[in-house]
């Protein structure tokens, strides 16, 4: 597949963004536990918080595509500021897909522009991979809903003004769920504390915990009964982006090895004069370039609507973040025991890359879904 030239622009602009405000910082956002809303505002001035958006609510108006080049680009820089920024897409992409006309005007332009930080709250503490199995309460009362049930590792959450919540106000099952958006401001709504994870540290992850959270009638998104519609769809989109982080955190990686091969010395030569490690960074070339065709093969089934675009969605998602978990791996290896010192930033990737083969429906779950649609094809 061939970009065109406003793609080979974007891809220029977002690497740009990545060597000047990410890359500079990563690791001291790593290290130090920081979360720099001021640095993703920034982002949003070149269009960044609302890249799938419709214009007339601020957004930037592109494909699929264009995203996947977008955060593979931001990556190269910190894969964790650019997968947060992924999430907030997400849910922006969301409100304004399937939110009414007020509800587009109400929250999205605040979106686009990072005035206002997003998360994404389907996951509970006895819910995962089972999603449609959530436990979160919304009880009608008049003009409200009543919001009861505790959020799991929620990406962003303190720090974020808007809350998409999955909740049930049905029966059991996927038709028992709907969407609402809730409000940082809202009596009832808290949050845990920050998660100490392997990864991600430059964004946070916290429990989201409604107690008696009692939010307007008209926060609902979408149909009562048609939320988890709603949150599985967002997720095609979500998978892609968090696969494109995934690829630009190992073509960084991949970037320092070669470099590495080329300085360092063993054995009176070059160690890329080694053929067996010549041939170690032509397959991760090779398995980066066949992940990123995948990726967007799959970003070009979903712009263009393809009935198997949610199996591509998956296939993309398990195949580019395995991929470039492993490409990564390799690479910190290819540096001996300077690759697992932080400073030379390939240990930082490797714990943040570890993650996307766990989040957004795990790659166990990837394959779950393209297994059924298979079978489903052949009955
Ligand atoms: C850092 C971080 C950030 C996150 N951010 C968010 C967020 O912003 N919003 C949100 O809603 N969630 C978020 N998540 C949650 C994430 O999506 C879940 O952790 C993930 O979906 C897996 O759920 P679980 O952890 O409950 O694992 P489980 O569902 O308990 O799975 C445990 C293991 O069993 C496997 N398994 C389960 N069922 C099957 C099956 N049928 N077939 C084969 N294998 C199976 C899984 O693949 C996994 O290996 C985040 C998680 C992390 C770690």
């Amino acid at each position: 597949m061939i970009l065109t030239d406003t793609q080979h622009a974007l891809r220029e602009t977002a690497a740009a963004f990545a060597a000047e405000h990410l890359e500079p910082n990563a690791l001291r956002w790593d290290q130090t536990k920081h979360f720099p809303v001021d640095v993703l505002r920034k982002a949003a001035q070149l269009g960044m918080g609302g890249i799938c958006v419709a214009e007339d609510v601020g957004g930037s108006g592109l494909g699929r595509l264009d995203s996947a080049v977008i955060f593979e680009a931001l990556a190269t820089g910190c894969p964790s500021i650019a997968a947060y920024l992924s999430i907030h897409n997400m849910v922006t992409s969301m409100i304004d897909r399937y939110g009414d006309a007020a509800q587009r005007a109400r929250f999205v332009p605040a979106l686009c522009s990072m005035e206002h930080l997003a998360s994404y709250c389907l996951t509970e503490p006895g819910a995962g991979s089972d999603a449609a199995a959530l436990s979160t309460r919304a009880r009608r009362e008049g003009a409200s809903y009543i919001l009861d049930g505790v959020k799991q590792f929620i990406s962003g959450a303190g720090a974020a003004d808007i809350y998409v919540v999955l909740a049930r106000t049905g029966g059991p099952g996927p038709k028992g769920i709907s969407a609402f958006v809730v409000d940082r401001a809202t009596p009832g709504l808290s949050f845990g504390p920050n998660e100490t994870k392997m990864g991600w540290n430059a964004q946070p992850t916290r429990q989201v915990i409604l107690d008696g959270a009692r939010i307007p009638a008209d926060r609902r998104l979408g149909p009562e009964g048609g939320g988890f519609a709603v949150a599985m769809s967002a997720l095609d989109g979500g998978r892609l982006n968090i696969s494109a982080c995934s690829l630009g955190g190992a073509q960084a990686a991949l970037g320092k090895a070669v470099r590495h091969l080329l300085e360092r010395e063993a054995f009176g030569a070059k160690l890329a004069d080694a053929q067996a490690l010549r041939f170690r960074l032509a397959d991760m070339r090779t398995g980066l370039e066949a992940a990123r065709t995948l990726l967007w093969r799959a970003a070009a089934a979903l712009d263009a609507g393809e009935r198997d675009a949610t199996p591509l969605c998956a296939m993309a998602k398990r195949f580019v973040t395995d991929t470039g978990f492993e490409v990564a791996n390799q690479a910190l290896q290819l540096h001996g025991g300077y690759g697992y010192l932080s400073e030379y930033g390939l240990e930082k990737i490797v714990r943040d890359l570890r993650v996307h083969q766990i989040l957004e429906g795990t790659n166990e779950i990837m394959r779950v879904i393209v297994s059924r649609s298979m079978l489903a094809a052949a009955q």
